[in-house]
């Protein structure tokens, strides 16, 4: 079949969500397919990051109770405006800290090994930091990794099979910790009956939704999660480094933070400075010391556009691009051995089409000179991630006739087939 790039104008025609397009910083020259890395800027988190620098100006130490985002409620009213991403209820969600410093909290939090209940259940193509983490806080409490960290394994080195994973939840199983969705394959797991399967067993779990948030809706209260933790810098467009995000469960709410500071504390007791913590009794008890203020403003910003567009839509234009990025695929490439290799059902596929070739690493760079932004994830795997909020149908046709131009042409050829120090 010919595809068009009329058809794809089409498609942006119709796109009810086209509009946010022009809101965002685009480089030149560029079609940016890289979002689940790194968010593009949008001109509303920039005036967010200015005004937190006019108020640091205006107010000086004042900032953190005048001004129009005081500095002291900053994280939990972030944490309100976050809500409808993840289906929870705002004083059950705080922003701060990092993805990997959250994970750290919650597991020194939730992770009780008791008799004999002494493991963690995780997951073997989960992301390298959330591995380490859960390592470390194993050898805090005095266990030895290699024994007690279960890691589910992958029957494709793609995916997770619900099955496989409650196969694993033995009665040695204290802490569950898995990604919303997977970081390479984009797989959605089923959050929901994960959740129910571990509560049957008495076992707490908790999810990385680094890749989930701002792609699919999520409805963590209704689904019982215990606890989750998220970036905000990839689909949430929050800038590098930007302040990440903790959900606990209100059931929970009072359990000691694992990892105490001052910012621990409830609000009205916290400059009391006494030496006897009073936490918070909400999930703001999981913070620990002084906000990063200057990476927590974009937030304002870029939330706003979320709460506008509505998750909901989201994620259907999302499915619409991936969808139409891979029938893109299999027509205009099929003799050129790629293989779609995330999964292709609505249910089970996140915001980003995994593509696989021997010659991934050096594809990726023609790509990156072509003007295309890709990524690459070792080894043999290119990410492409059209999102929602700024790329266009338009932009996944011409990454495809791009992509198509190289391969005719061996364009690759004449780089190296090596990542580069970040890939
Ligand atoms: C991006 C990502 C991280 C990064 O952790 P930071 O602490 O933000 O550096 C961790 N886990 C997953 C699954 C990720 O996708």
């Amino acid at each position: 079949m010919n595809t068009n790039i009329k058809q794809a104008q089409e498609l942006d025609q119709q796109d009810t969500l086209h509009h946010f397009r022009s809101e965002f910083y685009i480089p030149e020259k560029s079609i940016y397919l890289d979002g689940n890395s790194l968010g593009l800027l949008s001109k509303r988190a920039e005036k967010a990051i200015d005004a937190a620098v006019q108020s640091w100006k205006d107010y000086a130490i004042d900032g953190w109770t005048e001004g129009e985002n005081p500095w002291y409620y900053l994280s939990e009213n972030l944490g309100v405006m976050s809500a409808p991403l993840i289906g929870a209820e705002p004083d059950e969600i705080v922003v701060t800290g990092s993805t990997t410093t959250n994970l750290h909290q919650l597991t020194a939090t939730f992770y009780k090994p008791e008799g004999k209940k002494t493991k963690i259940l995780a997951d073997e193509l989960n992301f390298p930091s959330d591995i380490y983490a859960l390592k470390s806080q194993l050898k805090l409490k005095g266990y030895n990794p290699d024994e007690h960290l279960i890691q589910v394994q992958s029957s494709d080195g793609h995916t997770l099979r619900t099955e496989d994973i409650v196969a694993k939840m033995s009665d040695e199983i204290a802490l569950i910790v898995l990604p919303g969705v997977l970081y390479r394959s984009g797989q959605v797991l089923d959050m929901k009956t994960l959740t129910k399967e571990a509560h049957q067993r008495g076992i707490l779990i908790g999810f990385d939704l680094c890749h989930s948030i701002g792609s699919i809706p999520h409805s963590l209260s209704e689904w019982d999660v215990d606890f989750a933790f998220w970036c905000t810098y990839k689909h949430l467009n929050a800038g590098p480094g930007s302040v990440a995000g903790l959900y606990v469960n209100r059931k929970h709410f009072g359990t000691e933070p694992g990892l105490a500071g001052w910012f621990s504390s409830a609000k009205e007791k916290q400059f009391d400075m006494d030496h006897t913590l009073t936490p918070a009794e909400n999930a703001g008890a999981y913070q620990i010391g002084t906000p990063h203020l200057l990476s927590l403003a974009p937030l304002l910003g870029s939330l706003e556009m979320f709460e506008e567009a509505g998750m909901e839509e989201i994620r259907r234009k999302s499915l619409r691009l991936t969808g139409y990025l891979m029938e893109l695929i299999e027509n205009e490439l099929g003799g050129y051995e790629f293989k779609i290799a995330n999964p292709k059902d609505e249910t089970t596929r996140g915001g980003h089409v995994l593509l696989e070739h021997k010659e991934a690493a050096r594809i990726c760079r023609a790509l990156k000179a072509d003007g295309v932004v890709p990524d690459f994830r070792k080894p043999d795997g290119i990410r492409l991630a059209p999102v929602a909020l700024y790329n266009s149908f338009e932009d996944v046709w011409k990454s495809v006739q791009i992509l198509k131009r190289i391969m005719d042409e061996e364009k690759f050829k004449k780089y190296e087939n090596k990542r580069g120090v970040i890939a």
